[in-house]
């Protein structure tokens, strides 16, 4: 047996779901999460039930992904039993689903969630007079709570036993009452099942009914008056008859009257001109919890005294002022590996080849990468909260209005937030974008915000540059340098590719919550798995495949020197192009080269080719062991023929590059075009290498800034004068030709 959970986006079908069938799928709190369907089963006393999730949808048109989804699915596949969840605590306008789904010849029941906020607020539905207006079983759930879930689930299996015709509340609607009873004789006629809801569908001239059954949409069609809107007809007449029918269903105040808690903090966390500052000020304050090496400012205030004399104490908390968690974490986790690393190495035989290639390669590649770990967890933990509380679908909002000058909506903020997690979750979360230019512009945009996997390139270059005194802000300055890039990107392509408005965007803002631990903790473990999955394979494997580009030449021979090396010779071949970016320049330019070219498979890479690179410089035996990987790194690093500049501008060539394989691949899925996917290609690697190569000039010139903002300043002159001589050329009463 097969029940499909549907029903408005943030109603709980997912919670359900999760509780019926002891799954851990996320919990999200905006459209788009779940866009696909999910399935799970229930099983109790030796029944198995297969639960379908369908993604939140407001009607069953099919204007976004969402609503095809889940309107294929339930007329196609025929669930034993629809069980329309519904948010209790937002009855009518979800009941506007209801209107729809009762018009489709399936089993249903209507699954009232969230009675425990009802409660609390002493208020009541009247199940029995609901149950009549809509003739379906009504049963109050509380899908959070686990509550009424078995009586639930006893009611849907009882009413897959029956059959049910579809019913509909709006067939006698003056306006349209004639229309319906012809559509449903000519559907009676062909044989046609869902009668009714074909029939209101073919009434209102749907798209997917006129292209299923052709013939008898063009009957229908026939008798429509083209001066009248039929969708917005049918539309009213069952706002109209959820009015006069349900207004008194549910007893007590509603709480729209007084300003709930969340509306109180919305006041503040939304407001129109705080909003973005308080929110750069959270995140500022969940890096600073994770990558400062001066939690408190104590030692910048000189509070603590800091000493000479190295001790592991003040390794792992610090030396003159205090580590934040994220910090303490990674000197314990730092020490763990480097001290494994070392017994690794002192386990291995002497002068063969091998003992390198485990130990310069694979150990300092791999952990490289997973010294990291703590400090990821710690800010995805925070993020994960903030997601789940439901502050990140605030700040959806308040982006909407900055996102809707650059032709964006606050729809494309969603994919772009979880970029920062990974790109390729990200981009393919645009599927719910409806408009295509948004949807291109918004991959576009994609891989500028740092993800999980470019991290441990920023605190490894912060912790070298700065001695660990700012690495917070490095960290954050990188974020932040993404986010300033995405934003003129995003002026420049909708200036001269991407041109229009921005779709409108209408989200509903969840209550706050207190995040569920589970929940919380099952995002991480997915991050978590993902980081270690990609450290085990891709990174793993590719270390070794540099690690034997970097020691073996052309002839099949060892070398001495690693630039005689295959990649050596064809990265100093290469080198001159990196030059202008500074890092290319010097003796080791071209490890830098190799490393960012790394990054392009994956950015995990760049750090631990780097490590590989420099577990070959020094013996690593000879160095301190906790200082295995930051020593020999740092010597490379702070080497750098260009200075300070150049590192800053390898970060800013892998903030910006191709982001990772991957995310190519993603970005192909929903483009679908190779046209497309290569200018994107060509797009990142362009934004890449001018931003680079301008940090590596400002850095050593600053002057040159002052010519770059001239040359803005006169590019926008121009822009603005073009546009105003354009104006006035154009004749009045052009038509479009379209674009
Ligand atoms: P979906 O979009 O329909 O899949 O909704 P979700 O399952 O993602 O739930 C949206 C939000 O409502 C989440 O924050 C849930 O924790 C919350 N929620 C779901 N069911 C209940 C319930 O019965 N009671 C309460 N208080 N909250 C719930
Ligand atoms: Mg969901």
């Amino acid at each position: 047996m097969k029940f499909a959970l549907a029903g408005n986006p943030n109603c709980g079908k997912t919670t359900l779901f999760n509780a019926l069938t002891g799954s851990t799928a996320h919990v999200g709190n905006w459209p788009g999460v779940t866009v696909d369907k999910r399935e799970g089963s229930y099983r109790k006393k030796g029944v198995k039930i297969d639960v379908v999730d369908l993604p939140g949808i407001y009607s069953l048109s099919p204007y976004t992904p969402e609503e095809v989804v889940s309107r294929n699915f339930i007329i196609d596949e025929k669930p034993d039993v629809i069980v329309n969840v519904v948010d209790a605590t937002n009855l009518e306008r979800n009941l506007y689903l209801t209107t729809q789904i009762m018009e489709l010849d399936r089993p249903m029941i209507i699954a009232l969630n969230m009675c425990d906020v009802l409660a609390k607020a002493k208020r009541k539905v009247d199940v029995k007079k609901l149950a009549d207006v809509f003739g379906v079983p009504v049963v109050e759930i509380s899908a959070l709570r686990g509550k009424g879930l078995d009586e639930m689930m006893r009611v849907a299996a009882k009413a897959a036993d029956g059959v049910r015709e579809g019913r509909s509340v709006v067939a006698d609607a003056p306006a349209i009452a004639e229309l319906v009873k012809e559509a449903k004789q000519r559907y009676a006629d062909a044989g046609a099942d869902n009668i009714v809801f074909r029939s209101i569908k073919a009434v209102e001239g749907d798209e997917q009914e006129k292209a299923k059954n052709p013939r008898i949409f063009e009957l229908v069609g026939m008798q429509r008056n083209d001066e009248v809107d039929y969708e917005a007809i049918v539309a009213d007449a069952r706002y109209k008859f959820i009015t006069e029918h349900c207004s008194g269903i549910v007893s007590g105040k509603p709480q729209g009257v007084k300003l709930s808690k969340s509306d109180k903090i919305d006041k503040v966390l939304t407001h129109r001109i705080w909003g973005i500052p308080i929110f750069l000020v959270i995140m500022f304050a969940v890096f600073h919890l994770t990558f400062s090496e001066d939690f408190l400012y104590l030692g910048a205030m000189g509070a603590i005294p800091s000493t000479k004399t190295p001790s592991v104490w003040n390794d792992i908390f610090g030396n003159g002022a205090i580590n934040a968690p994220g910090t303490i974490l990674f000197n314990l986790m730092d020490i763990a590996t480097s001290s494994l690393g070392e017994l690794i190495a002192g386990a291995m035989p002497e002068g063969v080849w091998y003992s390198s290639l485990v130990n310069d390669g694979i150990v300092s590649g791999v952990f490289s990468v997973l010294s990291f770990i703590p400090q990821i967890l710690v800010l995805f933990l925070f993020l994960s909260i903030l997601e789940d509380s439901g502050y990140m679908a605030r700040v959806a909002f308040i982006m909407d209005r900055a996102f809707r000058k650059f032709g964006l909506s606050g729809k494309s903020f969603l994919p772009l937030l979880m970029c920062f997690g990974c790109a390729v979750p990200g981009i393919m979360a645009t599927k719910t974008l409806e408009d295509p230019k948004e949807r291109r512009m918004t991959i576009m945009l994609a891989p500028f915000f740092s993800c999980g996997a470019k991290l441990p390139i920023w605190a490894a270059f912060g912790a070298i540059l700065f001695g660990g005194q700012h690495s917070d802000l490095i960290v954050y300055g990188m974020y932040v340098l993404g986010i300033v890039i995405a934003i003129v990107s995003a002026i420049l392509l909708k200036m001269f590719v991407f041109k229009g408005e921005a779709s409108p965007f209408i989200m509903e803002l969840p209550e706050y919550h207190r995040p569920q631990f589970r929940n919380t903790m099952v995002h991480l473990w997915q991050k978590l798995k993902h980081y270690l999955f990609r450290a085990a394979t891709i990174i793993a494997g590719s270390t070794v495949v540099i690690w034997f580009l970097t020691n073996i030449s052309f002839s099949f021979q060892f070398v001495e020197d690693q630039g005689d090396s295959i990649l050596g010779q064809i990265a100093q071949v290469f080198s001159w192009l990196f030059v202008p970016l500074g890092f290319g320049m010097g003796e080791d330019g071209w490890k830098f080269v190799v490393a960012a070219f790394s990054g392009l498979i994956a950015k995990e890479m760049v750090v631990s080719t780097l490590g590989t690179f420099a577990g070959m410089q020094e013996d690593a035996l000879e160095v301190d062991s906790d200082q295995l990987l930051s020593t020999a790194l740092g010597t490379l690093v702070s080497g750098m023929a260009g200075g300070a500049p150049a590192a800053f501008a390898f970060m800013a060539f892998n903030l910006l590059s191709v982001p990772c394989m991957a995310a190519v691949g993603a970005a192909y899925g929903e483009m679908r075009s190779g046209k497309q996917i290569w200018a994107a290609i060509g797009y990142w690697m362009l934004v890449a290498y001018v931003v680079s190569a301008l940090v590596y000039w400002i850095g050593t010139y600053w002057w040159i800034s002052l010519i770059l903002v001239a040359l803005i300043a006169a590019a926008i002159g121009i822009k603005i004068y073009v546009d105003k001589t354009k104006k006035r050329i154009a004749p009045k009463n052009l038509t479009h030709s379209g674009d």
